[in-house]
């Protein structure tokens, strides 16, 4: 017997970085959505835990043994519940690594709907939560799915209306950029005081005015994320690729996350797949792609 889950990838929409805490990590205000681009992950019996990752979010660096988070998903999920950690767990990867989209923290989520379901451990979608944030700060919205505000480390979710669905390109580069060195940069960014420092966290207000009411255009102009400008000063080719983005007919495009993906926001789903067609000749970004949101998070196929 088997079990497949799928999560998705996402987007921050508003990503206001604070100021830095005792335990070594920022305070932040964001606003996730999640988009239409899925990791799923199959899980089956086992002696002991073994990984697999295949995909076209593979490449690179994304470990196989205890260092991927499908693996840490599965100890804890084991020590909750009570069972021993015996699965194979095989990952299909759309979610580029080190992307700025989530993708670690989408397998994290998948692992541990797919494995409660192999093992029967009925743990509920709380206890799933809150084993979800020990695993990263992404993770519980890789679980819940739809938008949200997350707060805290981001792990703190509440609830957001999106009164229609938004369409977005995504263009993703060749190389990632690492989440820890890019807040790095912003923290030396701030001590120079080359940008705002983050003792007035940024209101995510237009942002959440904007999805509950609000045209493509309230939405583009409202879209701010704290990570770009040292996401920018790591990778000053971005700059670039961000007005490419623009340029060729996007409402707006900001930096996804700690980046490097740029998220292009359209009118609606063929103006996206226009924009994807442009930015695909172009060459700026290694692949692009479609997507929609909001999806929902973390669940269960089959
Ligand atoms: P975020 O937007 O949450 O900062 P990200 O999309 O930039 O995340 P991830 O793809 O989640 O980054 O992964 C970052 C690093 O985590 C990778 O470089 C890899 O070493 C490690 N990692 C552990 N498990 C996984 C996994 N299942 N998939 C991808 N990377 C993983």
């Amino acid at each position: 017997m088997t079990v497949t889950a799928r999560a998705p990838a996402k987007v921050n929409v508003h990503l206001g970085v604070g100021s830095l805490r005792a335990d070594g990590f920022h305070e932040l205000r964001t606003v996730y959505l999640a988009v239409s681009l899925f990791d799923t992950v199959t899980v089956g019996p086992g002696d002991g835990l073994s990984v697999s990752v295949t995909g076209e979010g593979a490449g690179g660096d994304v470990p196989t043994d205890r260092r991927n988070l499908v693996w840490q998903a599965a100890e804890l999920l084991a020590a909750h519940a009570g069972v021993p950690a015996d699965a194979t767990i095989a990952v299909a990867k759309n979610i580029p690594a080190a992307a700025g989209l989530a993708g670690g923290s989408a397998d994290a989520a998948a692992a541990l709907v797919a494995l409660d379901e192999l093992w029967g451990t009925r743990a509920s979608r709380g206890d799933l939560a809150g084993l979800a944030a020990r695993l990263g700060s992404d993770v519980p919205f890789s679980l819940a799915g739809g938008v949200a505000l997350g707060s805290g480390r981001g792990e703190q979710l509440s609830p957001v209306l999106a009164r229609r669905p938004s369409h977005w390109v995504l263009g993703i580069a060749a190389d990632g950029l690492s989440t820890p060195a890019v807040y790095r940069e912003l923290d030396r960014l701030r001590a120079a005081g080359r940008v705002a420092d983050g003792t007035d966290l940024s209101s995510p207000d237009a942002v959440l005015g904007a999805l509950r009411d609000g045209p493509p255009a309230a939405l583009g102009a409202a879209l701010s994320n704290d990570l770009q400008a040292p996401a920018f000063s790591l990778r000053p080719e971005l700059r670039r690729a961000l007005r490419a983005a623009t340029d060729a007919g996007a409402v707006a495009a900001l930096v996804s996350g700690s980046g490097p993906t740029v998220a292009a926001l359209t009118d609606d789903e063929d103006a996206a797949v226009r924009l994807a067609a442009v930015l695909a000749g172009e060459g700026v970004f290694r692949t692009v792609r479609v997507v929609h949101g909001p999806v929902p998070g973390a669940r269960v196929l089959s």
